[in-house]
């Protein structure tokens, strides 16, 4: 009988006039209780009976009236949420999300009225608002001047997050673009690099468990959210883009039509980290905004830029790396920036066709400004504009172009929302895919938007490249983001290494700092659907065939995905299924050997063939039987990794 009354979220009296709700996720793991003590409106989480949040605030101000204090709770509405659908581009295929929603109807002392919508699963909490047009059906539209949603957690909590840079800083002024480093297991305490708190995910551990925090859902009709720094009374507050971001230009607060919905604020959490690794509660919440003009292709691509640079922007070098992803199998080159200057626009139809003979497609790459930033590459100023835009991807679809690479927005704005979304739109219009760098954190797109294939968002490859420090800090990132930054979205790492050094001549400048069977294991738990293989012309001859092999069949859409074992930042073991073939893939960032024993009796088979890193660091392949309970011992090297297939 209780749970009964909890699911359907009954208003109880509190002491006072105070009013509290409860809400149960349908298997009763996660439970939410609503009061409006005081005259605030706080939530708090329970999961398996222990706190997770502490009683947080929500609410929020817009320009007609102060939706966060002298607020009572009028009226509770429960629904049960129950929707299957699939995708191709993400970590699964087929979804089934169920849950308990919880209208909150809430009104403050002049009348105003507000609903704050709760969605509760076993391993998720989502909330945001709806906002009415008020009395005499007016306003229409409202401004949103800030919002109060908060997350305070129990003390001894600690953080995995990564920090929301200063505007207009960095290489031409092109930041905020989410590259900033990650901290693992810092003090709730500890004040953010820049003072203007973290982007999004931002993961938590617990005493009992793990929390990751995120929003989704957000599209032209709203602005890009963070969380900020911590306080000891308020926790972390909801927070929007700062004034200074894209060149001072456009607002830094939210504008929408009445009757109208913020983003959802999203809270996945469980006893292990694996809700984390598996959450698709991005996508749960969300729908298609537009039809794709046609079925999108998905594969691998090689990329000169990372380790060639730009002087390998010519018709000479492209046509190396559009030989070389023929003769790998894979279905994309991606050229990069400068190639109008250094290749022009007529020889680019040529190159096109070229690499079509060998059945290669080209993506190109474009700066997306506009009066954002001072980044020089070129082609600029084709992206920001629909006339430019149009005429651009008239021509791209012309020559038989399929995707476009759009880098450098700097800005989480509404009105950069809104030139996203645009570029995605127009792009379908064409045939053509979307990878989006120097950018914000995708919230929900890859559902959203169907031809958008992923985000940099990430201190990603070209870091490698560029230091010797960053180098040495890849298996640390790279045992990270499965937990976290590619737990919440799709994620363009930029390229699974190949080179032993990081240069042209593979001889020079610093090495890469991980091995051969770590680099092609990040080409599992790294997941995109077009997925960079940075490999040059001369890993060709210089791999073995356990190597190359690999990477000729490696695939880049899933079925499944399921959490293995794991520490965000030392190690992460994870198994992604691609029709009937299971894909295990571990990556070691300890400094010593780490042997593990899990079950891998989910992969059918008393024997796998597991491929691991030599003593000099080279892929070798083994057949292992599995023991009684299915379970293999398995070691990886220190930045080292592992494959388990059939
Ligand atoms: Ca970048």
């Amino acid at each position: 009988m209780k749970k009964i009354m909890i699911a359907l979220g009954l208003l109880l009296p509190l002491a006072g006039n105070a009013r509290e709700a409860t809400v149960a996720s349908p298997g009763g793991h996660i439970v939410v209780t609503i009061n409006d003590n005081n005259g605030y409106v706080n939530y708090a989480v329970a999961l398996d009976g222990q706190t997770a949040l502490l009683p947080s605030r929500l609410g929020l101000t817009a320009d007609f009236g102060d939706m966060t204090k002298e607020l009572h709770i009028t009226k509770t509405d429960a629904q049960q949420i129950d929707r299957q659908y699939t995708m191709r581009q993400v970590k699964q295929s087929n979804f089934h999300f169920v849950a308990t929603q919880l209208n909150v109807d809430v009104e403050n002392q002049k009348g105003q009225k507000m609903t704050i919508q709760f969605v509760v699963s076993d391993q998720d909490v989502a909330f945001r608002y709806l906002i009415p047009r008020q009395k005499k059906d007016n306003p229409k539209t409202a401004l949103i001047k800030s919002e109060a949603s908060s997350f305070c957690f129990p003390d001894g909590t600690t953080t995995f997050l990564t920090p929301q840079s200063d505007p207009m800083i960095g290489w031409e002024r092109t930041k905020p673009s989410y590259e900033e480093e990650y901290t693992a297991d810092a003090p709730l305490t500890a004040r953010s690099k820049y003072g203007h708190g973290y982007t999004f995910p931002c993961l938590f551990h617990l005493a009992q468990g793990w929390m990751l925090i995120s929003e989704t859902g957000v599209s032209s009709h709203y602005c890009g959210s963070r969380l900020s720094d911590y306080d000891a009374t308020a926790g972390y507050t909801i927070a929007y883009p700062m004034e200074g971001e894209n060149n001072g230009i456009g607002s830094a607060n939210p504008g929408i039509a009445l009757p109208g919905l913020t983003p959802w604020r999203t809270i996945t959490m469980g006893q292990t980290l694996k809700p984390i690794v598996e959450t698709t509660i991005q996508y749960d919440l969300v729908e298609p905004l537009y039809e794709p003009s046609q079925q999108y292709g998905s594969g691998r691509y090689t990329w000169s830029w990372l380790i060639w640079q730009d002087n390998s922007i010519n018709w000479d070098d492209q046509v190396q790396f559009i030989d070389l992803a023929a003769a790998m199998g894979f279905e994309y080159c991606l050229v990069d920036n400068w190639w109008d200057k250094n290749i022009g626009r007529e020889r680019m139809a040529e190159l096109s066709r070229y690499a079509q003979s060998k059945n290669v497609s080209l993506m190109l790459w474009y700066n997306s400004n506009g009066f954002e930033n001072d980044a020089p590459q070129t082609p600029r100023d084709c992206m920001d504009n629909s006339i430019a835009r149009d005429r651009e991807m008239a021509w791209l679809q012309s020559i038989g172009v399929k995707g476009i690479k759009v880098d450098f927005f700097g800005g989480d704005k509404q009105e950069t929302m809104g030139l996203y979304e645009d570029v995605l739109y127009d792009a379908n219009r064409y045939g053509l895919q979307v990878i989006f760098h120097g950018c914000t954190l995708p919230r929900g797109w890859e559902r959203m938007y169907p031809n958008y294939v992923s985000s940099e968002a990430v201190l990603a490859s070209e870091n490698v490249y560029f230091t010797d420090y960053h180098a040495g800090q890849e298996p640390f990132q790279l045992t990270m983001h499965p937990f976290c930054r590619n737990a919440s979205a799709t994620m363009d790492w930029g390229g699974i290494i190949m080179n032993r050094y990081l240069s042209r001549d593979n001889h020079s400048r610093h090495q890469r700092q991980t091995t051969d069977v770590f680099e092609m294991a990040t080409g599992i738990t790294n997941q995109a659907a077009l997925q960079c293989v940075a490999m040059q012309p001369n890993n060709l001859g210089e791999l073995n065939d356990v190597t190359l092999d690999f990477l000729r069949q490696l695939p880049t859409t899933w079925d499944e995905t399921r959490f293995i074992d794991g520490y965000p930042g030392r190690y992460v073991v994870l198994a992604r299924r691609h029709g009937n073939d299971w894909y295990v893939a571990g990556l070691n960032a300890l400094k010593e050997p780490l042997t593990l024993t899990p079950d891998l009796s989910f992969m059918d088979t008393p024997t796998v063939s597991i491929i691991t890193d030599d003593a000099n660091g080279r892929a070798v392949r083994k057949s292992v039987k599995l023991n009684k309970r299915g379970q293999a011992k398995l070691t990886m090297l220190p930045a080292g990794g592992l494959i388990v297939t059939r």
